[in-house]
């Protein structure tokens, strides 16, 4: 036996699932990843990602974020490194809007720190925003910002400090569940292992086939823009927002470059046949007319992005990803179908991998995330 666990795909999930495996020392864990460790590829670059607490996707989320937060914290703790900033997360829209009705329903059941800003005191505190009539504010007060790619090779950093065994640019090619253990094929040999973690992101359907056609691959935009006055966008008076404006949904992080705040359009892009069809830029045309709608509703900010960058994340139905056993005998554990907001997650999700696979208990409810969901247990390749 190589190893008890491996992991394939060490970006986003696959990092927090190695460093919460390699912290039970006695455990043998193999990471696999097809490109370089920390590489820009996939759905974990873009300078930052989003915190919030008050959910606007379901409340039920709440918990997991809750313990994310606190891992999040531990993971700067121990890397000596400010990947959180608590900024703060504004989430600002009509009060009938679904989106605001969970962030009500997360505040109030979940009893979390946070601020209501009517229309006036919106405007007050955070000029930044240009109204449109009629918005209101919640400030999500355990909301932030997280460094995505910091992140993520802080993780793979302490997994390799715990002794786990990590290797760049060595793709699993297939995975077979044998008597024996799980094998894993990469084209330098075949590695035999006790239990397997797939984290491997927009790549999965090229190791389970089953999910071909359900997990839809879609690219994302992020645009940075120049302000007027920078000292308006920094973290301290800017924090991290979402903000839905009747057809057209922005959100975005201070500066934290020196000189571009990051303002971007939500998922409004075409899903893509595989990550290989990604084109990773925008036409000049569309950039431009983004920016022009962007600078109507943030108008310190120069129209034109500064610069922009395309990447992609797989989603699922509901954007409800798929976390858990698939595999009959209960070796192959999945994280998969994060659709566009599972950064902020990764933590728990991975601390929750590393418990399903060494057989402890995770202390969540995992029911709306079944594998099952999607995939046949008995249609496993290699059974
Ligand atoms: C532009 C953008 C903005 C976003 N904003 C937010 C936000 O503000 N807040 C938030 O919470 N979420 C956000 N998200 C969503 C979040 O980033 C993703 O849901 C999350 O990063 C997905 O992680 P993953 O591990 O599934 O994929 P990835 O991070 O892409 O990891 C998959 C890894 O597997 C590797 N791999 C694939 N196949 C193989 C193989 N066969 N062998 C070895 N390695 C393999 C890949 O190379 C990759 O490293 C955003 C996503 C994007 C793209």
């Amino acid at each position: 036996m190589d190893a008890d666990v491996a992991v394939v795909g060490l970006g986003t999930m696959g990092s927090m699932a190695a460093w919460r495996l390699s912290q039970q020392t006695s455990l043998r864990v193999l990471g696999f990843e097809q490109f370089g460790l920390g590489h820009a590829h996939g759905s974990a670059a873009g300078e930052s990602r989003l915190f919030r607490a008050a959910y606007h996707e379901d409340p039920g989320f709440v918990p997991f974020l809750l313990q994310a937060r606190k891992l999040w914290q531990e993971l700067s703790e121990k890397s000596m490194r400010e990947l959180f900033l608590p900024t703060g997360t504004l989430s600002i829209g009509f009060g009938d809007a679904p989106q605001l009705e969970n962030v009500f329903a997360s505040v109030d059941h979940y009893d979390l720190p946070h601020e209501i800003l009517d229309s006036a005191d919106l405007a007050r505190r955070f000029p930044q925003h240009k109204l449109t009539g009629g918005e209101i504010g919640v400030l999500d007060h355990l909301g932030g910002g997280i460094r995505p790619e910091l992140a993520v090779t802080s993780a793979l950093e302490q997994a390799k400090k715990n002794g786990a065994d990590l290797h760049a640019h060595e793709p699993v090619m297939k995975i077979r569940f044998e008597e024996d253990g799980v094998h894993l094929t990469t084209e330098r040999r075949t590695y035999v292992v006790g239990k397997v973690i797939i984290a491997s992101g927009a790549w999965t359907d090229r190791l389970l086939p089953e999910l071909k056609g359900l997990l839809v691959i879609k690219p994302l935009l992020l645009t940075w823009f120049t302000p007027l006055r920078i000292s308006e966008f920094m973290p301290a008076v800017f924090p991290t927002f979402i903000r839905d404006t009747q057809d057209f949904h922005i959100f975005g992080a201070p500066v934290l470059d020196g000189f571009s705040v990051k303002i971007s359009v939500n998922d409004i892009f075409d899903p893509i046949e595989s990550p290989d069809s990604l084109i990773r830029y925008f036409d000049a045309e569309t950039v431009s007319a983004i920016g022009h709608r962007v600078a109507e509703l943030v108008p310190g900010v120069f129209p034109e992005p500064v610069r922009h960058t395309v990447h992609l994340d797989s989603y699922l139905p509901e954007r409800n990803p798929i976390i858990g056993n698939f595999e009959s005998t209960g070796r192959g554990i999945i994280l998969a179908g994060f659709s566009g907001h599972g950064f902020k997650l990764a933590p728990v999700i991975g601390d929750i991998a590393a418990r399903i696979s060494t057989d402890q208990e995770t202390g969540f409810n995992l029911e709306a995330f079944a594998p099952s969901r999607v995939l046949q247990p008995t249609a496993v390749p290699g059974l």
